[in-house]
């Protein structure tokens, strides 16, 4: 494939209004309808053609601008049809070799993005209603002692003799009949050799960091849920930084625990206070609360407090706080208490209670 810029006549740097009326111009000379029977011209149109293809895409640019033909030629053989899907990044070909070799022996270890995972921990309150949180974590960046030279203070650096100071090599790939550009080995892309390394970093120009970060944690989010921050991770070379990757982990609470955008708590009453209904105070996200508990509420029965629930992160409002109910049967009752609830079952007599009607009528519904 031949150089689209080449092709179409115009400089790297030329506006996507530059390439359309090239394009249109060109492609209005060698049109086929305008040369009868001049395959020249036929073959001319159809570079034409893949050229203005990839370079009034952004991304296609971006792509062949970073990686040549090989980008864009690698996708096609991914059988996605011509110019579709994924290039393969022939950036990550600059960790290799020695190069990786000298960070491990530093004990860096590094993605093939550079990306570093952070975790954060947070309270179930924090979680709710957001927080600013400070994250400290390592990454790897410049060696400070050497600037990122990875030359010993004073000394210079020589240009590589593999690729005469470019930083970059051309080579055929088997595949694909073009030359493909990829950084040089040698120099990793830098296109100069330290002759005495630095004692700081041991010539690789790199060494790990202690980052802060300062994240806006948004009200609602829920353990496990992961948010990127782009550029802050580790540097790779010939590469931009990687990203920090949060992970978010909620630690449970003592009353609390997360239903969608619902607290749920359990409230244990006594058998008097589910008979004849009380006001109690609850655990609310916001301190103490009350809570009404009617006459006659059932055990297993949940009341709903409105809106005392975590903030909804998209529809605005807030979730609701559930409080299930557990009556709590008294036990080791003392031979007056056993005689208080005796008269009391006598008193009840056969007047039925709501779980038990329903019981003996289904009962009766399964033998009738
Ligand atoms: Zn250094
Ligand atoms: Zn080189």
């Amino acid at each position: 494939m031949k150089d689209p810029y080449e092709l179409l006549g115009v400089p790297k740097t030329a506006s996507e209004a530059d390439i359309k009326a090239a394009f249109r111009r060109l492609a209005k000379e060698h049109h086929p309808d305008r040369n009868p029977g001049d395959e020249a011209a036929a073959r001319r149109f159809k570079e034409l053609n893949a050229a203005h293809q990839i370079l009034s895409d952004p991304e296609k640019r971006a792509v062949y601008d970073r990686f040549g033909a090989a980008g864009l030629g690698a996708a096609r053989a991914g059988g996605a049809g011509p110019f579709q899907g994924v290039p393969i990044d022939l950036g990550e070909l600059n960790i290799d070799g020695l190069f990786a070799d000298m960070l491990d022996a530093l004990g860096i270890r590094v993605g093939e993005r550079g990306d570093v995972r952070v975790e954060v921990e947070l309270d179930f309150t924090e979680a709710a209603f957001g927080c600013k949180k400070t994250v400290a974590f390592d990454r790897i960046a410049a060696c400070a002692r050497c600037d990122g030279s990875g030359a010993a203070r004073g000394t210079d650096l020589t240009t590589c003799s593999s690729c005469n100071g470019r930083g970059r090599v051309r080579l055929q790939q088997g595949v694909f009949p073009i030359a493909v550009e990829r950084a040089c080995s040698r120099c990793n892309g830098r296109g100069s050799i330290v002759k005495t390394p630095c004692e700081g970093c041991s010539g690789v120009g790199l060494a790990t960091v202690r980052a802060e970060l300062e994240v806006d944690v948004p009200p609602g989010v829920e353990t496990d849920s992961k948010r990127k921050i782009e550029g802050q991770g580790s540097v790779v070379r010939g590469r931009r930084p990687g990203d920090v990757e949060l992970l978010v982990h909620v630690r449970p609470h003592a009353l609390f625990r997360r239903v969608g955008d619902n607290v749920v708590c359990t409230l244990p009453i006594t058998f008097a206070q589910a008979a004849l209904g009380d006001e109690i105070e609850i655990p609310t996200l916001e301190g103490k609360g009350t809570l009404r508990v009617p006459p006659g509420t059932q055990p297993g029965a949940t009341l709903r407090i409105r809106g005392k629930g975590i903030p909804k992160r998209v529809v605005g409002g807030r979730g609701d706080q559930l409080v299930e109910i557990q009556v709590e049967i008294p036990v080791d009752l003392t031979e007056r208490q056993k005689a208080l609830v005796m008269d009391l079952a006598k008193e009840l007599g056969e007047s039925v209670q709501p779980q038990r009607r329903t019981f003996s009528e289904k009962l009766r519904d399964l033998f009738s």
